[in-house]
């Protein structure tokens, strides 16, 4: 599975950076969304799943920053609840056509 390069939010385009080992040693994290410079940066290290999960995570702090919410102590619970429920629907074989729909494919 590759990595996207980019995603879109809102019309606006968010870089996505793969990021190596030793930056998941000195952060402790999967991920890492800037909203300032619209970056985001993903560890694929830790497997398929776990890699899907924390890009939508990730993509969900752009959202977030989109929308103009702000408050991080919130955030980090509203969006880590919602990507790892989203990706449970995602990756549940009998949501295929819901899936298929939501992606328009
Ligand atoms: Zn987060």
């Amino acid at each position: 599975m590759i990595l996207p390069t980019e995603v879109w939010v809102m019309g606006h385009r968010w870089e996505i950076i793969k990021v190596e080992q030793d930056w998941f040693d000195d952060t402790d994290a999967y991920g890492n969304c800037c909203s300032v410079k619209r970056k985001i940066q993903i560890f694929t290290g830790g497997g398929g799943s776990i890699t899907r999960d924390t890009l939508l995570h990730e993509i969900l702090h752009a959202c977030w920053t989109m929308l103009a919410f702000n408050e991080k102590e919130e955030e980090e619970r509203v969006v880590n609840s919602l990507s790892s429920i989203l990706i449970g629907i995602m990756d549940d074989p009998r949501n295929i056509n819901v899936v298929r729909f939501i992606a328009g494919k």
